[in-house]
């Protein structure tokens, strides 16, 4: 056979995405108005520029970006043990907390096996599953939006690898309580890794949700999942990290695709760890901005369940949200909507707050 004719060879099969793949959601981006004064609130970003420690330790690194990153991020591990009072064998970074864990499924999970997670929480978790060819199994969330842990203490079989606990949960800002969570882990196996995603734990007041720590001291099968990308204002750089048994964060660092924390956000990690008090400051803004805006809301007929996250959730069927989109589109406001559930809207400075409840007022239930 010519190359001619291979080349013109019939039944032209062509290479194919797996299953998993072509069902994933595509990513929209939002829309940006030209002109308007945009409010993001779709993300649930920090709004403040990162700590000027932080964009400090980025400058001076920047000059030695023809570098591969220390791939071990030992400076990172060796601050963040000193921080939590764990060791640095104990923690594995990666791109985000999401990084993580995908490292965290990729590395638990084999094909078939099943990860547990209630519903609606965060939308990257069943991604991540259907990537790894695992099974996600969605769990809704009780009628206080918060997770029901009997119904996913009932859910494990024998092919449960994973259980993912969102507190305070995205996007409902509802935690789950120490006491809750540590009957659980009695309850559930103790070879299923029970992965506590606290993404917003800095925005929580104290003693609403766990002390995951000490969970982590007394059950060897919790993981403590933990972002710099909301509190700490540094979603654009990509650091996250993991709190796991030795073995299990050993086996996460050899998961993680090679240098995917790369030198600047190891560097801005550490300088924002030195610099929590300032961070610690603007959480509190945010908190009085939390509690103001749902006094407010309370007031207008709004019924919305507490958030321990820098967010509000507004419950709502199809035409309330599609009412309410409506005009957060109107007065260049992005805020999140879900399908069939609800609207997530991020708790910014007072401006773009009063913004938000201008809208909200003009549309109560
Ligand atoms: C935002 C968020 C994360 C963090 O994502 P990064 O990859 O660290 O930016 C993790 N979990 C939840 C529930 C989140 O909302």
């Amino acid at each position: 056979m010519t190359l001619t004719q291979l080349q013109s060879a019939p039944a032209a099969a062509r290479p194919t995405l797996r299953g998993a793949v072509t069902g994933l959601p595509s990513y929209v981006p939002g829309r940006r108005s030209a002109g308007m004064d945009i409010a993001a609130l779709a993300s649930n970003e920090s709004h403040y520029e990162p700590l000027p420690a932080a964009i400090a330790a980025v400058a001076g690194a920047a000059g030695a970006m023809n570098r591969y990153p220390d791939m071990a991020a030992v400076e990172l591990r060796d601050r963040l043990a000193r921080h939590l009072g764990v060791s640095a064998g104990e923690i594995a970074v990666g791109p985000g907390s999401v990084g993580v864990l995908q490292q965290i499924i990729t590395g638990l999970c084999d094909a078939g096996d099943e990860v547990i997670f209630a519903w609606r929480s965060f939308e990257a978790y069943p991604i991540l599953v259907e990537l790894a060819g695992a099974r996600p199994v969605r769990i809704p969330l009780d009628h206080l939006e918060g997770h029901d842990l009997d119904a996913m203490a009932a859910a494990v079989t024998e092919r449960t690898r994973v259980i993912l606990l969102c507190t305070p949960n995205n996007p409902t800002g509802v935690p789950i309580s120490h006491d809750r969570i540590e009957a659980f882990l009695r309850s559930v196996r103790s070879d299923i890794l029970v992965v506590i995603d606290e993404a917003y734990v800095e925005y929580a007041e104290a003693g609403s949700g766990p002390d995951s720590l000490s969970l982590y001291r007394e059950f060897p099968n919790v993981c403590i999942l933990r972002t710099f990308s909301k509190a700490y204002g540094l979603a654009g750089l990509r650091v996250g990290y993991a709190v796991a048994a030795p073995d299990i964060a050993e086996g996460l660092r050899r998961t993680a695709l090679p240098f995917s924390v790369s030198a600047l956000a190891q560097k801005a990690a550490v300088a924002s760890l030195d610099a929590g008090e300032e961070m610690e400051a603007r959480v509190a803004v945010v908190k009085q901005e939390r509690a103001r805006m749902s006094r407010e809301l309370a007031a207008r007929g709004w019924k919305l369940e507490p958030s321990q996250g820098n967010f509000l959730w507004i419950r709502a069927d199809d035409e309330l949200r599609t009412r309410l989109m409506e005009a957060f589109d109107g007065a260049g406001i992005m805020v999140r909507a879900y399908q069939g559930d609800g609207v997530r809207i991020t708790v910014a400075d007072a401006a773009a707050n009063n913004r938000v409840l201008r809208i909200l007022a003009a549309h109560a239930a």
